[in-house]
């Protein structure tokens, strides 16, 4: 059977659900039924579907001004970049659309660093293009990022893909990071492999093996960073780091930030460039993220829940493990059936791997909010193991 998904080609399994309006933590149905959204678009409205922050500064953008390419300077971009520079300390940053494409540039600015190290050479090859990864990553799905999300049910039938990519378990990468690696790349808590955060001994002999060889260090927290952990930032400092998703509180907005000031020049005019890359109504909403985030100190929040939300499923006796924000449930049968279950009841979850459900609650949820969550899980876990 061909799955077919009306006009669009059917890359998507789709749940049985038409979303038309969001309020709060809250989204409503085609039938007007609302649902509590635990997903938040795949950890993308951290602050919910109506952040009065976040709409008031898109409307007000989206009057002033919409695009003009990046041929001009457009203030809100600027104070966007230098926020984020602030907040994440960082030192400069190419503004694009989405997790693939921060990645992408990550991988060129790695290669152009090394081939400029290696002396500019003529045939415009870098000399050091491998990349390691950890198993289990998901780094995306354009052919770069795709050879860095090292899954058969991603890559099969797209090959050959751009490498060399050495991929192994999160504790074996730095033994293998060599004078020819280009660049490591690790989410700190892995997203799409499940919910797993990566021991800190692990990020601090990346960081070792990374300064002994040269190498680019590069954290992946497209779906972890910006506070979802309980921490804005990680440590130790890699050199580049990637963010999307949360970013635009909504609206498509991407950055490859350099962390090492040495690499803040490497890509140079004309090395990189993205028509809608800062888009002015994008940066506005991504300002008025990270001003609320830092102005009511949501990494904190982001703790207190998160350990509310991890409690009250290990409560229930699922296996829980994550951080912040960013938990998984283990179901000990497949999560599918679970994951309907709490639809049915009003609750939306997406799967973390075959058997565990995916809480990515926003950080503005309430108490009664991430306790509704807990009771959904616990009472459709029960109904599917009733069920024959
Ligand atoms: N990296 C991580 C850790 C992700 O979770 C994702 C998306 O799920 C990506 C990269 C790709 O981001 P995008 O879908 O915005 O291209």
């Amino acid at each position: 059977m061909i799955a077919t998904d009306g006009p669009f080609v059917p890359t998507y399994g789709r749940y049985p659900l038409t979303l038309v309006r969001g309020a709060g933590r809250r989204v409503m149905d085609a039938d007007g039924q609302w649902y509590l959204d635990a997903i938040g678009g795949i950890a993308v409205t951290a602050l919910g579907h109506d952040h009065p922050a976040v709409r008031t500064a898109v409307r007000d953008q989206v009057e002033a001004l919409l695009h003009v390419s990046n041929l001009y300077r457009v203030p809100v971009q600027t104070r966007f970049a230098e926020r984020l520079l602030e907040v994440m300390q960082g030192a400069a940053v190419f503004l694009c659309n989405s997790g693939t494409e921060a990645n992408e540039a990550a991988v060129k600015l790695a290669r152009k660093a090394h081939w400029v190290a290696a002396g500019s050479p003529e045939s415009g090859e870098s000399p050091r293009t491998e990349v390691i990864v950890a198993e289990n990553a998901f780094h995306g799905r354009s052919l770069m990022a795709l050879a860095l999300t090292p899954r058969a049910k991603y890559q099969a039938g797209f090959g050959p893909l751009p490498g060399p990519v050495k991929v192994l378990p999160v504790e074996q990468m730095a033994g293998a990071v060599s004078e020819s690696t280009a660049a490591v790349f690790i989410e700190p808590v892995q997203g799409e492999g499940g919910c797993r955060p990566v021991p800190s001994e692990v990020l601090h002999a990346l960081r070792a093996a990374c300064d002994r060889t040269g190498a680019l260090l590069v954290y992946d927290e497209i779906q972890c960073g910006l506070g979802r952990t309980g921490e804005l930032v990680h440590d130790p400092r890699p050199d580049v780091i990637t963010y999307a998703k949360a970013l635009g509180g909504g609206l498509p907005l991407g950055a490859m930030m350099v962390v090492n000031p040495d690499l803040a020049t490497t890509l140079g005019p004309g090395d990189h460039g993205s028509t809608f890359g800062g888009n002015p109504v994008a940066c506005a909403a991504g300002l008025a993220v990270l001003d609320t985030i830092v102005a009511d100190d949501l990494a904190a929040r982001v703790c207190t829940l998160g350990r509310r939300l991890m409690d009250g499923l290990a409560a229930t006796g699922a296996q829980v493990r994550g951080q912040g924000l960013m938990v998984a449930a283990e179901v000990g049968t497949a999560a599918g059936p679970v994951i309907d279950e709490m639809r049915r009841r009003k609750v939306l979850v997406c799967p973390a791997g075959p058997e565990a459900v995916r809480f990515l609650p926003s950080f503005v949820s309430t108490e009664a909010e991430i306790d509704e969550m807990v009771a959904v899980f616990a009472a459709s876990w029960r109904t599917v193991r009733a069920t024959p």
